[in-house]
């Protein structure tokens, strides 16, 4: 079967995205899971554990709060109640904190840190796949046992206001709600008033359980102007005004009732320094959890004296240092440090004690939240939480009401346990589970013959304290848990990707003759000898794996036809592979016979490109090359930059060795070439950009002005690339950095009106192509019908990119001009070398608009422009779009100047194939990394992120070399 080289390269990169697909689902491991989830009807609660003496105390115990409200601001992070600006802008808030009966903690949120997942963590408990960030634009209802839908079986009313993701999650559970969506990121007073108006209504009303408020005008604060903006301040007082109406109408309803209420002040998420969120850096992770009940226990009053010890972690050394005071701001401080009095030297740490700043809330897990509200609305905990409940809210209860608490979270912590740890009973919180157990019943047998109070309280203490610490393992081994890979469909995927990698490695010398087409030799006897035997090895080694393994795989869930589908695949391609090795290994034979073969010389250019492409995979293995990713690009782009000119000069400055270096690839040819196992990209492609090869003193021709643009404009191009730099500070180390970006502000844009535009020239440019194709009107019909498409791009980066982003977009269109008018035209570049300095502006780009390796810094309003509701698909396409607009634009820069420019036919079947190989090449070997360093610390916050950054750069990668090869199939057609 012959194939044209675009078409093949296409088809590979195509298979390469299926491995990549099935590799990231092995990767992002299956949550935690009950098994009993699947069923609905409701279990018995455990007894509590009697020793000998039966207690009749089998069912769940009562609620301890008559109403709950969750008041949930997105994007609160915990110093925005607990610092400097709570005590600004909330003054009722930090009056409940230090003074009023609650309870403050600073709840950690697991990354992704979106707002969806965050919603599902809170109400069940459980850990969600880091996955589901993929699904945070569409979130479906959750089926997943939680709270809410607990409290509905209950009977419980549910009222549910602001951000519509609850409406999404729960579709029926709610007496009444209003959502707001949260697309309109510059709309920061109406989705709140939205919320706010229903208020006075509904707290004068008894008939509601439960309320939930997710207010949305902080978090699109934080994405427009940053943590910083003095907006944010005032949204904090106004949300502070919201809990003191809130707070005061509980406290003048609880007189009428006999309950107490209880009202939960918490964060979805925080927001990183420059406003976004998504990654887990310690800004987006700590949210503040803010209990308040009147069954609390009051704070002691102003005149009393409090205690503080304080330990800091990141110091590694234990600080402690005592408050004495008076009241809290007029204090008096002493200092003592047991080992070595250093603290002087850190100033900050010591400010913050100083100044009398006591809210330093104990650390939980948001998870926690959830067995909390189970137990305090009297309901079962949510069968998959791996949080556990936070003591302190039933710290007021009678003992026995404590340990009956603690005796149900335990129980159902040990539960999922029993159903995701195979060796369970080897687990240290289990054991500690089974002694508590004991020592509980123990305890209810003396409660029962009404023993000695002070030897009960003293056994009850011991017991507590038992139950606390099985809590706190069982909570962390579970939580652990979720970082089990699916290392069966990991290796499947990367073993497709490494056959795709070395298949076109080693097809390089025929994809790139001059006749562009390559022998597939799948329909050859001996290769369908060789297919089935593999077959038959693969599917018994399948079947072996999938019944010996325990944990779950999901290779094994999928059904027989699709698991072999995979087989055949993988067998397939070891086969083409095969013989590919085969083809080559004969040739290289061939050529050693025949000594006259001329090597070709290789270029600076080429070794730069070589060196630079593997420097670059080679640097994807160190975190902290992927936070600053961008720093490479920058320093190859420029790198690139000064080779030109060095290329410009030595062409330029008459005298030199006249051999001109493009003309040697032409003459090279391929069928002597090398078979080149070295690298892929530079192997001396054949070409042609214009009318073959011109004399050297070429550029001596040129016009005056001309030849003067061509000496400059690697150095405008220099220059256009240190401004794009300073536009967007991005990566982590320097990200805070003001950035000229900040200068300009977001204005609103008539979208609509350019959409139209944008529809109209891709409406006209397809047309061409499609007359070009049919008709064939030839040549110059499908170049401007490239050239249409191409500005269509343009006008639709420019219409989505944020107003500041405008400068990246007109230096990428001055540099594209340049690039191709002056250097790459009279320098006669061969198609290879044109496609990857292509691809590398295009990466450049992708940095330059401000984007990163970090999941906060996608541009999700962008999306939405001109949207009146939120559409799915056009939403994802858009928001795809505006992230990858550098490395689009450049790629179909890269075919409207090749079908424009190159004299040759196959030229876009080699463009096509080089793109390919260029684009597969960091994608296979980060798989390869990314598997060596999966119990890296910064696996889920660093490299994570960067593997799904690298499956979206597939797909664009796979989406080009399609087009490339459409294309190419007019061009042969023509
Ligand atoms: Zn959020
Ligand atoms: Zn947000």
């Amino acid at each position: 079967m012959r194939l044209g080289s675009g078409t093949f390269a296409a088809c590979c990169v195509v298979v390469e995205v299926l491995g990549v697909v099935l590799f990231l689902r092995g990767f992002f491991p299956a949550p935690v899971r009950s098994s009993s989830s699947s069923k609905h009807q409701a279990e018995p609660p455990a007894p509590e554990p009697s020793a000998g003496a039966s207690s009749n105390w089998t069912k769940l115990p009562p609620p301890l709060f008559s109403k709950v409200v969750i008041v949930l601001i997105d994007a609160l992070r915990d110093d925005f109640v607990f610092g400097s600006k709570g005590v600004k802008f909330m003054p009722y808030t930090t009056y409940l904190v230090e003074k009023g009966a609650s309870h403050s903690f600073v709840a950690e949120a697991k990354p992704p840190t979106v707002t969806m997942p965050r919603i599902k963590a809170l109400m069940t408990g459980s850990v969600p796949g880091f996955i589901d960030v993929v699904m945070n634009l569409n979130s479906p209802a959750l089926l997943e046992d939680n709270v809410i839908t607990q409290a509905k079986a209950a009977g419980k009313r549910i009222i549910s206001y602001g951000d519509e993701t609850w409406v999404k999650l729960f579709p029926k559970h709610f007496v009444e709600y209003d959502g707001t969506t949260s697309f309109f990121v510059s709309d920061y007073t109406e989705v709140d008033e939205n919320v706010t108006r229903h208020l006075d209504k509904v707290l004068k009303r008894g008939d509601w359980d439960v309320l939930i408020l997710h207010y949305l005008g902080l978090d699109h604060i934080g994405h427009v102007s940053g943590p910083s903006s003095p907006l944010i301040g005032r949204k904090l007082s106004e949300m502070d005004g919201v809990l003191m109406k809130i707070h005061t109408a509980l406290l003048s309803e609880e007189r009428e009732t006999l309950l107490p209420s209880l009202l939960v002040l918490c964060g979805d998420h925080g927001m990183s320094e420059t406003g976004g969120h998504g990654a887990s850096s310690t800004e987006e992770v700590s949210t503040p959890l803010l209990l308040v009940s009147s069954a609390f226990e009051r704070k002691p009053g102003p005149h009393s004296r409090h205690l503080l010890f304080y330990h800091d972690l990141f110091a590694e050394e234990t600080w402690l240092c005592v408050l004495w005071s008076l009241s809290a701001l007029s204090a008096d401080v002493f200092f003592v440090h047991p080992v070595n009095p250093v603290w002087p030297a850190r100033g900050s740490r010591f400010r913050s004690c100083w100044l009398g700043d006591i809210r330093h809330p104990k650390h939980v897990q948001q998870t926690d939240l959830a067995a909390t509200l189970a137990i305090g609305l009297g309901l079962p905990i949510p069968k998959n939480s791996v949080g556990h409940l936070l003591f302190p809210a039933i710290e007021g209860k009678p003992m026995r009401e404590q340990l009956r608490f603690l005796h149900l979270n335990t129980v159902q912590l040990t539960k999922l346990l029993q159903e995701n740890v195979p060796s369970y009973e080897k687990e240290p919180g289990f054991e500690q589970f089974k002694i508590s157990e004991r020592l509980h019943g123990n305890w209810i047998r003396l409660y029962l013959e009404e023993n000695n109070s002070e030897v009960l309280f003293n056994l009850g203490t011991k017991v507590r304290r038992q139950y606390l610490d099985a809590l706190k393992t069982l909570s962390l081994s579970l939580s652990r848990q979720v970082a089990q890979y699916d290392v069966y469909s990991m290796v499947v995927g990367t073993v497709v990707v490494l056959e795709v990698l070395t298949l076109l490695l080693l097809s390089i010398p025929q994809a790139l003759s001059s006749k562009a087409e390559l022998e597939v030799p799948l329909l050859s006897p001996v290769f369908s000898l060789l297919f089935y035997l593999t077959f038959l090895v693969l599917s018994a080694v399948h079947v072996i794996v999938c019944t010996s393994t325990e944990s779950s795989c999901y290779l094994c869930s999928l059904s027989w036809l699709t698991a072999g589908g995979v087989m055949v695949l993988v067998s397939a391609l070891l086969c083409a592979v095969v013989s590919a090795l085969t083809k080559v290994l004969v040739r290289g034979k061939l050529l050693s016979k025949n000594a006259a073969h001329s090597n070709s010389r290789w270029s600076e250019l080429d070794l730069l490109i070589l060196l630079g492409t593997l420097g670059h995979v080679l640097s994807l293995g160190a975190s902290s090359f992927i936070e600053e990713e961008h720093q490479t690009w920058y320093f190859l782009v420029s790198t690139l930059c000064l080779a030109l000119c060095h290329d410009i000069y030595r062409n330029y400055l008459p005298g030199d060795d006249c051999e001109p270096q493009r003309c040697l690839h032409v003459e090279g040819g391929f069928d002597g070439a090398t078979p080149a196992l070295q690298d892929k990209n530079t192997s001396s492609a054949v070409l042609e950009l214009n009318r073959g090869c011109k004399s050297p003193s070429s550029l001596g021709t040129l016009r005056g002005y001309e030849k003067w643009m061509v000496l400059a404009s690697p150095w405008v191009i220099l220059t256009c690339c240190r401004l794009l730099r300073s536009l967007n500070q991005t990566g982590v180390q320097w990200a805070h950095r003001p950035d000229l970006g900040h200068w300009l502000t977001r204005g609103i844009l008539e979208a609509r009106f350019v959409y139209v535009f944008v529809l109209g020239i891709l409406f006209t440019g397809t047309k061409d192509l499609l007359k070009s194709q049919v008709v064939a009107a030839g040549f110059t019909v499908k170049t401007v019908g490239l050239w249409e498409l191409y500005s269509g791009f343009v006008l639709l980066a420019a219409l989505l990119l944020r107003p500041h982003n405008l400068p990246v977009l007109v230096l990428s269109l001055l540099i594209q001009t340049l690039m191709a008018k002056f250097v790459w035209k009279p320098l006669r570049h061969d198609v290879a070398e044109v496609t990857v300095m292509h691809y590398w502006f295009g990466q450049a780009f992708f940095y330059f608009q401000g984007n990163s390796n970090n999941i906060a810094t996608v541009d999700i309003s962008a999306g939405f422009v001109g949207l009146d509701t939120y559409v799915e698909i056009p939403a994802i396409f858009l928001t795809a779009f505006a992230t990858y607009t550098g490395p689009v634009l450049w790629a179909s820069h890269l075919v409207s100047f090749l079908s424009s420019e190159a004299s040759s036919s196959s030229a876009l079947s080699h463009a096509g194939f080089c793109y390919a190989l260029i684009g597969s090449f960091p994608v296979s070997a980060y798989i390869i990394l990314v598997t060596s360093l999966r119990y890296h610390l910064f696996i889920w916050s660093v490299f994570s992120p960067k593997l799904l950054y690298e499956g979206m750069h597939l797909l664009i990668t796979a989406a080009v070399c399609v087009f490339f090869t459409a294309m190419d199939q007019t061009n042969t057609k023509s």
